[in-house]
Order: C-alpha cells, then structure tokens, then sequence
C-alpha cells in the first residue's frame, strides 16, 4: 500500500491559519534572521520594520479592514507570534507583539472613533509606533500601587511621574499611559492617556538589559506633561479595569512568543544533536540527549495546545483568567527550561553571541517576568481555585 504522507493537522486550525503561518516563517528566515547578529549588536532594528511588517498584513491582525486591519482571528495572532521566533530575535516578536495585541487593543475597544482614526489606524499601517505604560520604578506585580498622577487643569490633564521596562518606549510616538487621577479612590483611581512623542514634559531614555537585545525598553518621564483632555481613554477611574482587560490578550500573544522560541531553540538543538560527532558518535545517539530531546518536546507540545485552546476561548467571546494564566505559566516555563536545554545541547558554541541558542535562552527568561511573573499567575490560578471565605 501506498504510504501516505504524515501530517499533524490541529483541530482548531484551518488551511488559512496554516498558510498565514507558514508566510511569517518563511518572512522570519529570509528577512530576519540573517540580520540578526548586527541588530542584535547593535541593540537596535531598523524601524521601518514596523512598514514591511504592515505591507505584509502582520500588523492589525484582529481589526476590520475599515481600519486598516486584516479582520483576521486571535490564532493568526498566535502564530505570528510563534512563527517570528524563527527571526532568533526575541525582540522583534516582543515589539510587534507590544504594537498589535498591547497597545490597539484597549484603544480600540475603549476609546472613540477619532482615537481609532489618529492612533490604531496610522498603527496598523506601521506609520506610527505605540507602547503601553503600566510598570513603575514602585510598582511592578502591584500595578494597583502606581503612582504617575493626572490632574485635571482646564481642558487637559497634567501628567507627572516614571514608567520603566516599556517595550517600544523610546521609539513610540505614542503611549497609553496608566495615571491615578484620584488618590482616594485605589483601583478606582486610575485612568488611561495617550501621550504623544514630542509632548513637552516628556522624555525618555533607553535601558540597557540582558534580554532582547534588539528591541528598545525605555524609561520614561512625565514632568507637567499636559496632554489634552480628549487624549484620555475610556472612562475615567476605568483604567485599572481596562489594563486588566488588556492584559489577558497581552498574555496569550506572550505564551505564544513564548511556545515559538521554545520551539525554535528545540529545532536549533535538534540539528546540532545530528551534526555534532564526539566519542565516535552523533551527541543525538547518547540516550541522554535522547531523553531529553523528548522532554523538551513534550513540554513544547503540551504548552501549545492549551496555548491554542484560551486563544479559541478568548476568540470565541470567553474571558478565562484563570485558563489565560495557566497558558501563560506553561509557555513561559516551557520557554524557560526547553532554551536552557537547547543551550546545553550545543555545549560551547551555544554561548558565543553569534549563536540563536543564547538569544533564545536570554530571550526565554524575559517570559517568566514580563506580562505577569510566574509567581503572579500562580496567585491568578490558587485565586480562581480557593474560593474567598
Ligand atoms: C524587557 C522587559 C520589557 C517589559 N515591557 C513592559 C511594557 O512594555 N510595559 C509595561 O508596563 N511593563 C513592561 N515590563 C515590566 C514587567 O511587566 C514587570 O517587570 C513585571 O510585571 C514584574 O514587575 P517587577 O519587575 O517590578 O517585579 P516585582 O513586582 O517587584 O516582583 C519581584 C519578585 O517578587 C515576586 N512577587 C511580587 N509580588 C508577589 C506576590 N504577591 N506573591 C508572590 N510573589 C510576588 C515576583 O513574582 C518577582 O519574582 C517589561 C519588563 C522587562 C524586563
């Protein structure tokens, strides 16, 4: 009998989401990946990315075409962000994750039609680049601790304050801003403004880091920044309610950055293992490397179809917290643990800079911080099992 092909089809996607997947790899190993010495030295990527990125559909994945977008579901979101590891440039995964999936997302849902038009719509088309800001010097995990103020004055808001670690922060031309518009009222305090670059009282400066060496993390700062009223986003006091909104999308597109390195770093050790002859033989013939081979595999596997999964559940008008963080802590870990192995595999070549094992392994460790700690998932998970006395 004729032996037929063997072909691993996932239930939940389609031809589309296979053919749209395949687009980005072949995008991320013709386009990305052979530059990724320099810009990785140079901790830098040309920002005209951002328009290549728009001419090929990878931008405003989930927005109808009115605005610019590819009126495309959260799984081809998945699969840009686990296809473009194949870049071995974690930070180009993370800037275009911050763009698409952190930053439209609340604009779009919450602000106006004319936020829409000036911020979201010149986004998708990569003419203009956003970030998010949340994280301050005081408050990381404790995001209802921010302090960066807004006060009201006439017809603008006057912002004062720090954000640190922001993805995109040094480039943008514009950032949502998380600012506490009233001290006494906690959570409830809190309220969304777009401040655009060039905004006076606010500067920036860009952070030196061990991780994604390509994509620019900046601290900002907020000094009587004024920003018109118009530029705040949503209700005011809703801010709090709507970044954690955001941040359930902002944490499946993570997992899935997170399950594309894992994978790749797994391919990467894969090769080596059949390449590499010590002792007489392939290191991929020793049962240790077999095993864990498997390991890594298995965990890969196991990461991405719940990944999968809440991504459906998400797409399909369901809001699962505790699901969403459970993906995020298996991806990151997967991410973690399979980069760290893949690293071994390769012994000492893996550590030269010119080596994709080391980036994904420093690119790795970012998953099990940004976006939420592991810690903080688990403290999402134990919340959603142990009901409140
Ligand atoms: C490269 C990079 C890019 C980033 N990009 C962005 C961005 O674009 N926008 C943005 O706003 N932020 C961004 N961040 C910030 C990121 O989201 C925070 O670093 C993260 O939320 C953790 O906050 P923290 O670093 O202040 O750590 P902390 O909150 O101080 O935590 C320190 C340690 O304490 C643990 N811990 C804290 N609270 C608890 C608790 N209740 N129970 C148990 N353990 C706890 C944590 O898990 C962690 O291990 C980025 C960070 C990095 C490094």
């Amino acid at each position: 009998m004729e032996k037929k092909e063997a072909k691993v089809i996932h239930p939940i996607l389609t031809d589309k989401h296979r053919e749209f997947g395949k687009r980005v790899r072949e995008f991320a190993e013709k386009e990305l990946a052979p530059h990724a010495d320099e810009w990785e030295s140079r901790q830098e990527f040309p920002i005209s990315l951002f328009q290549r990125f728009a001419e090929l559909g990878f931008l405003g994945i989930r927005y109808p075409r009115e605005y610019a977008g590819q009126n495309l579901d959260f799984l081809h979101s998945v699969l840009l962000s686990e296809e473009l590891a194949y870049s071995t440039m974690g930070g180009i995964t993370t800037a275009v994750t911050v763009q698409n999936e952190m930053v439209g997302p609340p604009i779009f849902k919450f602000g106006t039609e004319e936020h829409r038009q000036k911020f979201v719509v010149p986004m998708n088309r990569g003419q203009k680049i956003g970030a998010l800001g949340i994280t301050e010097p005081q408050a990381g995990s404790d995001v209802a601790a921010i302090q960066t103020s807004a006060k009201k004055n006439g017809n603008h808001w006057v912002l004062n304050g720090e954000k640190i670690f922001i993805t995109n922060g040094f480039r943008a031309d514009l950032v949502l801003v998380v600012a506490r518009t009233s001290l006494e009222k906690g959570y409830r305090g809190m309220s969304l403004f777009l401040v655009e670059s060039g905004t006076k009282g606010f500067t920036r400066e860009k952070l030196d880091k061990v991780t994604m060496y390509c994509a620019d993390v900046g601290r900002l700062y907020f000094k009587n920044c004024s920003v018109p009223a118009e530029n705040m986003v949503g209700e005011e006091g809703r801010g709090f309610y709507n970044i954690m909104w955001e941040l359930q999308g902002e944490r499946i597109a993570g997992s899935a950055n997170a399950v594309g390195r894992a994978q790749a770093a797994f391919e990467a050790a894969l090769k080596y293992a059949q390449a590499r002859i010590q002792f007489g033989k392939r290191i991929a013939d020793f049962q240790v490397t077999q095993h864990k081979l498997a390991d890594m595999a298995t965990r890969i596997d196991a990461a991405r179809q719940y990944v999968y999964y809440v991504a459906w559940l998400f797409e399909n008008g369901a809001y699962p917290v505790k699901e969403i963080s459970i993906a995020k802590l298996l991806a990151a870990q997967a991410a973690s643990s399979v980069s760290d192995d893949a690293l071994q595999i390769h012994g000492g070549p893996g550590l030269l800079m010119t080596s994709s094992a080391q980036r994904f392994w420093r690119d790795a460790r970012l998953s099990r911080i940004g976006g939420g700690t592991d810690e903080i998932q688990k403290e999402i998970i134990a919340r959603a099992l142990i009901p409140k006395k």
